[in-house]
């Protein structure tokens, strides 16, 4: 077989090399972030806003440190968690996982599962054979899960320690720790039956694979954004319907202005975990919700509230949510196309028994997550157009610009945001417009 240079063995010992000096700055670098003393600083600044004389907005200088912080570990990650994967897959790490897991299921960790394949017809236990789909899963669990527990510092650092430091969190040790492991375990599941489903039918049927991974994949997209309200949240949150009285009377009237028949609104305790403020709509035919945060209700005035849900309503009015699911299905459709013509061309040379060998995960991951990354400036140029539609939506509904205006200087002051960023940054990382040109859009909707 051709096996190329990348994965004969000098250059092995090279991306092993590489692989352990990547672990080593995952585990590091929370150190060294703390060392930096811009989080034990934190407590000491203002989160207030700043205007300057001539009207310009300026972040607080708490935002501005916790941009300094949050800017470096975001880019350090963006990097090195590519570099993890293929140092991992060209040292030839992820064939020996592969082969070591083999050796095991061979010594006897299959029998219990026999029984369940004998219903199969023989043509497909010859293409995937039980030890096949045994390895393919405790591959897939090994691999995530020593992902998961390796970025564990780093996420508890950035999710725990830091946001303390910079009042964004509320939450317990323990509490931050459960809902840890509760969504390490949803992603475990996630992951398994992901990948199980593409790489079994990547065995059972080596060229039409991806039609009916694609209609499996999109049907489980819509399912999930339609369970997760009702699964998901409450494994996280305390969901109860919000009581009657006047708020709940506007809600109403402004979901029936806007013409949703929504008669439920409830409200989830994120008080208990952060200080940050949010709500939203989902609508799925008949099953409508509205969902706020006690952070919205408790620090915020019923006008706010109003046009914070006005906005919610505009996503629900132009379908955002389901635009873009249908989006992430034909782009990712399509790439499973592009996967295949590329593992068909290159699994020789990753060292590979065939595109269909499980070992080649990590390359996968890589490329699944180089085309995330550099999809991002134009995923997030239709989000930033969606969420405008939805301001001028709120505007419009509420006809509140200066109830709006002062709820995004709050807002900004709360979730310590940037009020202007650099227009590069706004580019490729925001889902949002900036804090600055929703102001001034309102603004403007005022003056007309
Ligand atoms: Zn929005």
């Amino acid at each position: 077989m051709l096996v190329s240079s990348l994965v004969s063995e000098p250059h092995h010992k090279i991306w092993a090399w590489i692989f352990w000096v990547t672990v080593g700055i995952i585990l590091i670098s929370p150190v060294i972030f703390w060392l930096t003393g811009i989080g034990q600083n934190a407590g000491s600044l203002s989160a207030e806003l700043a205007r300057q004389p001539d009207g310009v907005l300026l972040s607080s200088p708490k935002a501005q440190a916790y941009h300094q912080l949050m800017f470096p570990m975001r880019l350090e990650r963006m990097l090195i968690y590519p570099l993890l994967l293929l140092s991992f897959q060209f040292s030839g790490g992820a064939v020996a996982l592969r082969t070591f897991i083999e050796k095991q299921i061979e010594a006897g960790l299959l029998s219990p599962f026999r029984k369940i394949f004998r219903r199969w017809p023989k043509r497909w236990r010859q293409r995937l054979t039980p030890a096949n789909l045994l390895t393919i899963c405790i591959f897939i669990l090994a691999l995530n899960l020593a992902i998961f527990l390796l970025y564990l510092p780093y996420n508890f650092y950035r999710g725990f320690m830091v946001a303390h430091q910079f009042g964004l969190s509320t939450q317990t040790v323990i509490g931050w720790f459960s809902d840890w492991s509760k969504s390490v375990l949803i992603e475990l599941l996630i992951a398994i039956g992901t990948w199980t489903t593409l790489y079994g039918f990547m065995k059972l049927l080596p060229r039409r694979w991806p039609l009916p991974v694609g209609v499996l994949m999109v049907t489980f997209l819509f399912i999930f954004t339609l369970l997760t309200p009702t699964l998901i949240t409450p494994l996280f949150y305390k969901v109860s319907p919000l009581e009657n009285g006047d708020l709940r009377t506007r809600i109403i009237t402004l979901t029936q202005r806007a013409g949703m028949t929504a008669d439920e609104v409830y409200t989830i305790d994120a008080s208990s975990k952060t200080t940050e403020v949010n709500a939203y709509v989902t609508a799925f035919g008949k099953q409508q919700r509205i969902v706020l945060f006690d952070t919205l209700i408790d620090s915020y005035s019923p006008d706010e509230v109003e046009v914070v849900l006005a906005h919610e309503l505009g996503h629900w009015y132009y379908h955002h949510v389901l635009l873009s699911l249908l989006g992430i299905g034909a782009v990712g459709w399509l790439g499973l196309f592009g996967l295949r013509w590329l593992l068909d061309r290159l699994w020789p040379w990753l060292g590979l028994r065939s595109p269909s060998d499980i070992a080649g995960l990590p390359f996968v991951l890589v490329l699944v997550y180089l085309a995330s990354t550099l999809s991002l400036p134009v995923e997030n140029s239709f989000s930033r157009f969606g969420e405008h539609q939805a301001d001028v939506f709120a505007l419009t509904v509420s006809q509140k610009p200066e109830v709006f205006i002062l709820l995004f200087e709050q807002i900004a002051e709360q979730n310590l945001s940037i009020v202007d960023p650099p227009a590069w940054e706004k580019f490729i990382f925001y889902t949002h417009p900036s804090i600055a040109e929703r102001i001034h859009f309102a603004e403007q909707f005022q003056t007309n």
